[in-house]
């Protein structure tokens, strides 16, 4: 049990493990890539650089900075999260969990654009298995996505039903765990049929009838993870206290997934503020 895992190793997620350790706190970070810093090639606006870095530079750097303070930084996908009493972050490689927890992982992004998408959003169109997934009992589905968060929500949709299709939207499969016998459509996706409600998905190449559609493309973001948790939002950023807590007790959110100035320096000094909260909490329980 770790007193606080960090999702994201960007420079908000990383600033926030630099106070929690030195307080004295187990804590895990948890980050996938290197996320919008990694795509930055040039930084010339933030504190203490003579010279321009690149992103991947300055992001090299706050992981090397976090490692020699003891801190283990895991490169893995988170692809859910629960909460009970404390929280429970599960990856490909596995389940760790904490007292609180940080979403770090940067801005939501739209990530899909096939017909009937939004339009049938909430009548047959979901992003969220553990909400909706009940409803579905017995029924056909297709889940759209080809990576590990979309293997996990087919897998918490098996406990409604068996009759699931993954559709990969003309992506290739990168899930490490593939259940034996799955049914899977690989080409590109025309559109979402329906006019009431969901009745079907339409590709390149055929027809395929369908109760419901869960969409799980690329990696889950703090929308995908507030939609799950009940967290509270203003459009695609999560809603925090002045102290960065969500509405869920002991789960914080900062830098870009809470939207307002998306910089470093601001990412930086919310993880700073963040972890300040998170370790007046800590030292209560
Ligand atoms: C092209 C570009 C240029 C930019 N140039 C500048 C600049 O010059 N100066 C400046 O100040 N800012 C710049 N920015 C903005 C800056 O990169 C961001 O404000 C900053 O990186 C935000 O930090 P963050 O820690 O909140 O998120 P990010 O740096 O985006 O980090 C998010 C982290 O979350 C992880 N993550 C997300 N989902 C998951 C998941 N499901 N499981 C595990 N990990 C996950 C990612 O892998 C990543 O580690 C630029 C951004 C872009 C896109």
């Amino acid at each position: 049990m770790f007193d606080a895992i960090i999702i994201g190793k960007g420079p908000a997620g990383i600033s926030a493990s630099l106070y929690l350790k030195r307080a004295g706190f187990d804590v895990l970070v948890i980050g996938k890539d290197g996320g919008d810093l990694e795509k930055t090639q040039r930084i010339e606006n933030y504190y203490g650089l003579e010279r321009p870095l690149s992103g991947k530079e300055l992001l090299d750097r706050g992981v090397a900075q976090a490692q020699a303070l003891g801190i283990e930084v895991r490169s893995a996908e988170v692809t859910a999260i629960e909460k009970e009493a404390n929280f429970t972050v599960r990856t490909e490689q596995g389940v760790s969990e904490s007292k609180t927890l940080l979403l770090a992982t940067g801005k939501s992004r739209i990530k899909a654009d096939i017909k009937g998408l939004e339009s049938l959003r909430g009548r047959g169109v979901s992003f969220c298995a553990v909400c909706d997934g009940f409803f579905y009992r017995g029924k056909r589905l297709g889940v759209i996505g080809s990576g590990a968060y979309a293997l996990s929500e087919l897998s918490e949709l098996t406990r409604f039903t068996k009759e699931i299709t993954l559709f990969t939207n003309g992506s290739p499969l990168t899930a490490q765990t593939i259940p034996e016998g799955l049914s899977i459509v690989p080409e590109p996706i025309l559109s979402i049929d329906g006019t009431d409600t969901v009745e079907g998905v339409t590709t390149i190449e055929r027809t395929i009838p369908l109760d419901g559609v869960f969409v799980a493309m690329g990696t889950a973001g703090a929308s995908d993870f507030a939609l799950k948790l009940g967290v509270l939002t203003n459009g695609t950023d999560l809603a925090v206290d002045s102290d960065f807590m969500t509405n869920v007790a002991g789960l914080y959110a900062a830098g870009d997934a809470i939207g307002g100035f998306l910089q470093i320096a601001k990412a930086v000094s919310d993880g700073a503020l963040a972890a300040k909260s998170m370790i007046r909490r800590l030292k209560t329980l």
